[in-house]
């Protein structure tokens, strides 16, 4: 490994994690005798290796490349709080022990994350303001926020002597997010003129035609689905999604119900948003435990568990084993949440459970309104993506290799002069010369023991 050093004339482009997959991100950048890890991430429920029947409950990939040298590692930044790009620090940061640089809400989420694992003293957090230029060792940065899922999250413009990467991170163009800044094509439109040589960009739903829906459009279609019932509502969603969970306490005054929610992690999130600005002033939450004492008609919940998780909120709900609330026939339980593949089976019995104790249910599928919406780019955004920056290559990531090839395509007939696609492992050298070192590191797969 000794012999992967880049030079000051070198950039480079190393994934550990997320490229060929989704989740587990952990991206490296490599010049002038430096690293710089973009991400940390984990990925729940899976094997170690493609063959094997063992699942773990946390898996993230394996640092010791960068660990093994972490006099190089010039620093990790952290684009956004989801799990799959902040997950495994906690777990990982003594194997590094180098500043971490995150925008307020993600800094506050890993503040959270770090407290719990007694490592809140040790770790030098430096909060940046969103959108603002940063040097770490010899790459330059800025922020460039962008919409998704969650707030603030941050692409990253990464400067140096060698060359210049936008890196994307997990985004989507959203007029109208509920909470956060819009999404705005003024800055993005300014990157053309900054020399982009490689653009590294979010592949997830590049077989998907079209554009995403707006988290704006996904209120309305929660409200339009709500206004009808006479009975008590829960909605299973991810909790880090504070633009919906604002949507559903909004849908909640809206209907005259009480809006609560259920468990800690959800606890946890509005939390954060309060305490970041996020949660806007004057809207109500109920405690949870008041649940019980409300006519049906009266209450939304809201609760984990969207994927069948046994033992998050929604499998309790089912169960009858709730402290908080219980349900009787003719509740709605309704998922604002995608399916993550693998999980259909959990899900179906979740489902079943419900509908045997003549709960209803209502997933995406079963319905024409976006109660849940992407918080990933379509073909029609990434278009419009590589015409504003127009990079010299485009290097699709997060995503498995159908959704990669796709992106490259997109980018193909956007006409960005050169593409490559790769696996975790291989080394994307963008200057002096663009191309590819397959299987340059072996990349692995480590189990998180909590
Ligand atoms: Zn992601
Ligand atoms: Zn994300």
């Amino acid at each position: 490994m000794d012999h992967l050093i880049p030079s000051h004339n070198d950039l480079w482009f190393l994934p550990l994690g997320g490229t060929g997959e989704i989740g587990m991100n952990m991206n490296l950048y490599g010049h002038d005798g430096q690293w710089l890890m973009v991400d940390c991430g984990v990925s729940f429920n899976e094997p170690l290796k493609p063959d094997s029947q063992t699942t773990y409950e946390l898996v993230c990939a394996d640092p010791s490349f960068i660990s093994k040298q972490r006099h190089r590692l010039a620093g990790i930044v952290i684009t956004h709080a989801h799990e799959d790009h902040l997950g495994a620090l906690p777990f990982l940061w003594k194997r590094f022990k180098v500043p971490v640089y995150a925008t307020p809400f993600t800094a506050e989420i890993l503040r959270r994350k770090l407290a719990q694992v007694g490592l809140l003293s040790q770790v030098d957090i430096r909060e940046l303001p969103m959108d603002s230029r940063f040097q770490v060792g010899s790459f330059s940065l800025q922020w460039i926020t962008l919409t998704h899922s969650i707030p603030e999250h941050s692409a990253l413009m990464i400067e140096t002597r060698a060359g210049n990467v936008f890196h994307t991170g997990d985004w989507k163009i959203d007029h109208t997010p509920v909470i956060g800044e819009r999404f705005t094509p003024a800055t993005l439109s300014t990157l053309r003129q900054r020399n982009v040589s490689a653009m590294v960009c979010d592949s997830t739903n590049a077989l998907r035609a079209g554009h995403s829906i707006s988290e704006e459009a996904c209120y309305d279609a929660l409200l339009n689905v709500i206004k009808n019932e006479t009975g008590r509502v829960v909605v299973g969603c991810f909790s880090s999604n504070i633009a919906r969970l604002v949507s559903i306490a909004r849908v909640a005054k809206e209907t005259g119900r009480y809006v609560a929610f259920i468990g800690r992690s959800l606890q946890n999130m509005v939390s954060a948003a309060r305490v970041t600005g996020y949660w806007p002033e004057g809207l109500p939450v109920m405690e949870s435990s008041h649940l019980g004492y409300l006519p049906p008609e009266e209450v939304i919940a809201v609760a984990t568990g969207s994927q069948g998780e046994p033992r998050a909120m929604l499998s309790r709900l089912a169960n009858d084993t709730c402290f908080d609330l219980t349900l009787d026939k003719g509740d709605l339980v309704l998922f604002s949440a995608m399916t993550i593949p693998g999980n259909e089976m959990a899900i179906g019995r979740l489902v079943e459970a419900f509908k045997a104790k003549g709960i209803r249910t209502l997933q995406a599928q079963d319905t024409d309104q976006p109660i849940h919406v992407s918080g990933h780019p379509c073909q029609d955004e990434l278009m419009a993506m590589y015409d504003w920056v127009r990079p010299q290559l485009a290097l699709p990531t997060h995503g498995e290799p159908e959704h990669m090839l796709a992106n490259a395509e997109i980018a193909k007939s956007a006409h960005v002069p050169r593409q490559l696609t790769g696996l975790n492992g291989d080394l994307f050298t963008i200057a002096p010369e663009i191309g590819v070192r397959k299987n340059a590191i072996k990349a692995k797969r480590i189990a998180i023991d909590r």
